[in-house]
């Protein structure tokens, strides 16, 4: 139900994010490039008297190839191309294949065409993940937990990790929200080559809701080389002079990309001072009320390590407990973001004994008396019966400390006897 593992968890979510990308520096630097469209799927393309017919399906694939011959050169890359011949994969294939890599990077590559016969547009533009797509994105993240294990020893790790709870959520937000900014880092790089380099027309790095951006769980762009309907670009992208340049200033930006995230691995964050636990414990306070809700009750809004406890009549649900500031904050925004919205840290001093009054357990309520044959009866003779407005109360046990309470409230859970809930009596 709650308590003991919320450290380890918290703690794994956190360091989680600070060694994902170390993890993936002791690998090859993976890409998948993709040769837009192909087969029967020509792509953009137009016919010229003096050059022929330039088609977007060709001239990705020469990019992409001579690309990926200039990379495989380095051992420091493992290239997968989602295409090496005129053939059409789904765009599914692509990016399942792409998220089956667990790749580092995804680049596809296209020719861009204007609707208008005369083509006065022209240039380079490269695409990163839309704004709004973070929705579709997170459900991709979410299935994809193969993507999101690095190696078995996460999978262990992340055996109780449940993608629909809301602390997982927030973690893949925060996952989602790097690999834009890693897209855009790159996309960057790139339509920088093609000014600085080749003196091409830059359009710039533009967000749009593209399928195979949408659907990566990883940094991905989608370069759109030229116009195929402008006369100087179609010239430059169909020959094989222009489709080198292309292919190098993809390279360059490949590579000083990859020293980049390298040196983001690599190099110690400045010196931060371990963080001190605290004197007393914060637990968040979800909300106060005369419900007793049991651990899956929608009510609670899907939030784990929920401890309620009774008092004065009313059960106090409290998520979380830690004594760093940290994870206090961490566990408040959570509770806000699940919905929350008047939640507060309030503070336990560990071990404090109640001058007067003690802990109890209520095991169980009803409008009905316990039958005489019951589990509950049989296991805990010594259980006490009061009866309030019509309705039975059972309790058990008196402890000074909330702690030893949670302790007694585990070995009835252990034992079977689940959804007790502890209660503070003052008198
Ligand atoms: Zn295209």
């Amino acid at each position: 139900m709650i308590r003991s593992t919320l450290y380890n968890k918290f703690f794994f979510l956190l360091t989680f994010f600070i060694g994902f990308s170390s993890l993936h520096s002791q690998k090859k630097f993976t890409l998948v490039l993709d040769a837009g469209h192909g087969g029967s799927d020509i792509g953009a393309n137009r016919n010229y008297s003096d050059i022929g017919s330039v088609q977007e399906k060709n001239v990705t694939l020469g990019i992409v190839l001579k690309l990926g011959r200039m990379l495989e050169k380095n051992k420091d890359y493992k290239v997968i191309y989602t295409r090496k011949i005129d053939e059409y994969p789904s765009l599914t294939y692509r990016t399942d294949l792409a998220n089956r890599s667990k790749a580092d990077l995804f680049i596809s590559v296209h020719v861009n065409s204007s609707p208008s016969k005369s083509a006065t547009a022209q240039g380079t533009e490269t695409f990163v993940q839309g704004p709004n797509q973070n929705r579709a994105n997170l459900d991709v993240a979410k299935a994809e937990n193969d993507v999101i294990f690095l190696d078995e020893r996460d999978k262990e790790n992340f055996a109780s990790y449940n993608p629909s709870s809301p602390e997982s959520l927030i973690a893949l937000k925060i996952q989602q929200s790097k690999y834009l900014e890693a897209s855009l880092i790159i996309g960057g790089m790139v339509e920088d080559n093609f000014v600085k380099k080749d003196k091409r027309l830059s359009r710039g790095v533009k967000q749009e809701n593209l399928h195979v951006l949408r659907m990566n769980a990883m940094p991905s762009i989608l370069i759109e080389t030229g116009f195929v309907n402008n006369y100087d670009d179609a010239h430059y992208i169909s020959t094989e002079d222009g489709q080198q340049a292309i292919a190098e200033s993809i390279y360059n930006a490949i590579v000083n990309y990859k020293k980049l995230v390298d040196r983001n691995v690599k190099e110690p964050e400045p010196e931060k001072p371990v963080e001190q636990p605290l004197k007393n414990d914060f637990r968040i306070l979800l909300m106060s009320t005369p419900n007793k809700y049991n651990d899956q009750d929608p009510a609670l809004k899907g939030l784990k390590y929920i401890l309620p406890i009774k008092e004065n009549g009313a059960y106090k649900y409290y998520y979380g407990t830690t004594n760093y500031a940290s994870v206090r904050d961490t566990n408040l925004k959570t509770a806000k973001d699940a919905g929350f919205r008047n939640s507060m840290a309030i503070s336990f001093v560990p071990n404090q004994a109640l001058g007067t009054g003690y802990y109890t357990l209520e095991i169980y309520t009803g409008k009905d008396k316990l039958d005489s044959k019951s589990m509950i009866l049989k296991m805990i003779p010594d259980i006490i019966r009061n009866k309030e407005n019509g309705v039975f109360y059972y309790t058990f046990g008196k402890y000074k400390t909330l702690e030893d309470a949670i302790k007694a409230q585990k070995e009835l859970d252990g034992k079977g006897i689940k959804n007790t809930i502890i209660e503070k009596r003052l008198k």
